[in-house]
């Protein structure tokens, strides 16, 4: 069977004479890319079909048939008849211009400018995509270099993940995202709306507008403490109603969403009910917030990963300033036990791992945890796809292997529904119908 695209070329004559343009058909032949898997999950049910080809024509699934169909000789058929072939994966929560690496963190603020971490986002987005990330959402930076890493990887410049950015997250003063926590008062400053800290309703508004002004896609606010900034509370709620509804209805005038990063209930109850996004780890979610979370429709991104990783970090002495380890000792552990409980109550939820706290490229290590705690791997890999794409409103576009959609693929080894680890071992990468991975 020939699959070749017959593509119908129409070439305006002139211009010269705009009301009388003359109008010559082209017929030429596009060679497409023919893609066999054995497996192939397309993310719009929980059902996997055997044996299928994908076509690909540019960077577009043009068609999805049943059985291994062939092409012609100028075509390109790429044998993945052992492999398990899925839609690009999307990870929901990332830092991907920044890496914890201990105590010498805590300095990075004081040591490094903007192309520092310029530099580090084009070596992480690589190690991200190459891990089977064909999109993430990036929620907080330091100097907006994910504005710049984002056109770069969107030019063709440098290779790295769909990004929507947050750029630099709102925080209140002291707040978890205000970046002079813990500075001597020499150094400390007053930080505002265009670094991302703000007091007051024309102060939120302003921090959102200026982040539309420096081409963020969404909003990230901090709404309460966290375990990582050198400050006492990593639960307490940080806004007002006022200042959360001030930042929901500013960022819906430019059609942008409201990430949440949360632990403590109050904090999250007051971000859900001024009409948020998504909650971003959720510790200390119960009933009350499962029940308004359902009610507004709010998604939750858990980042299991993130806690594991400083719970078992809050073990070392010296890891984290003295401030910093209760918090990570007590929070950590608690999240994967949340997702379970969020899981069991009908949430929706969306795969996030806040990496940038752990390693860039590690991501998959998510779907071992999610499914520990007892959510079924076809789930978990529908919440980092077209759950992801629901969450960034880009479902018509990508999260699903569908004629019409962009060609982001990934395949594994095996049937990762049997062993959920394969995940972690993405052997065939595609984004934009561009090759980036084939082992
Ligand atoms: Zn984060």
């Amino acid at each position: 069977m020939k699959n070749s695209i017959l593509k119908s070329t129409l070439v305006l004559a002139t211009l010269a004479q705009p009301f009388i343009a003359s109008t010559v058909i082209a017929a030429t032949v596009v060679p497409v890319t023919i893609i066999h898997a054995g497996s192939l999950i397309d993310g719009t049910s929980d059902k996997v079909i055997q044996n299928a080809t994908v076509i690909i024509t540019d960077n577009k699934i043009t068609a999805i048939n049943k059985g291994f169909t062939e092409g012609s000789s100028e075509d390109t058929v790429i044998d993945l008849s052992d492999y398990t072939l899925m839609p690009g994966f999307m990870d929901m929560h990332t830092h991907i211009s920044s890496q914890h690496n201990g105590p010498a963190s805590y300095m990075e603020g004081f040591t490094l400018n903007e192309a520092d971490y310029a530099i580090k986002g084009v070596m992480y987005a690589e190690k991200t995509l190459m891990a089977g990330f064909t999109t993430v959402r990036n929620l907080g930076d330091s100097h907006n270099e994910t504005v710049a890493l984002r056109n770069a990887i969107n030019n063709g410049m440098v290779k790295g993940p769909r990004i929507y950015t947050a750029a630099k997250s709102i925080a209140t003063t002291g707040g978890h995202a205000d970046p002079t926590n813990g500075r001597s008062k020499l150094i400390m400053g007053d930080p505002g709306p265009i670094d991302g800290v703000i007091n007051g309703v024309a102060e939120a508004r302003k921090a959102v507008r200026q982040r539309y002004k420096d081409g963020a896609d969404l909003i990230k606010i901090t709404a309460t403490g966290g375990v990582l900034s050198v400050a006492k509370s990593g639960q307490n709620p940080q806004f007002m109603d006022d200042e959360l509804n001030a930042i929901v209805e500013t960022a819906k005038d430019y059609a942008m969403t409201v990430a949440v990063h949360a632990h403590g209930k109050e904090g999250m109850l007051r971000a859900i009910k001024a009409g948020v996004t998504s909650i971003e780890h959720g510790t200390y979610m119960d009933e009350e917030v499962f029940k308004q979370m359902k009610k507004y429709g709010t998604y939750y991104v858990p980042t299991i990963m993130a806690g594991n990783w400083v719970a078992e970090k809050a073990k070392i002495d010296g890891f984290f300033p003295e401030l910093v380890r209760p918090k990570a000792a007590a929070i950590g552990p608690l999240i994967q036990q949340t997702f379970a409980k969020a899981y069991k109550a009908g949430i929706k939820i969306a795969f996030g791992t806040d990496s940038g706290v752990s390693a860039h490229g590690d991501n998959a290590l998510e779907f071992v945890l999610m499914v520990e705690a007892g959510m079924k791997p076809i789930e978990a890999i529908r919440s980092a796809t077209q759950s992801a794409a629901d969450l960034l409103k880009i479902s018509d576009t990508v999260g699903t292997i569908e004629v019409g959609k962009l060609a982001d693929l990934v395949a594994v080894k095996g049937d990762p529904l049997k062993q959920i680890s394969l995940l972690k071992e993405v052997q065939f990468v595609m984004k934009d119908g561009v090759i980036y991975k084939h082992q």
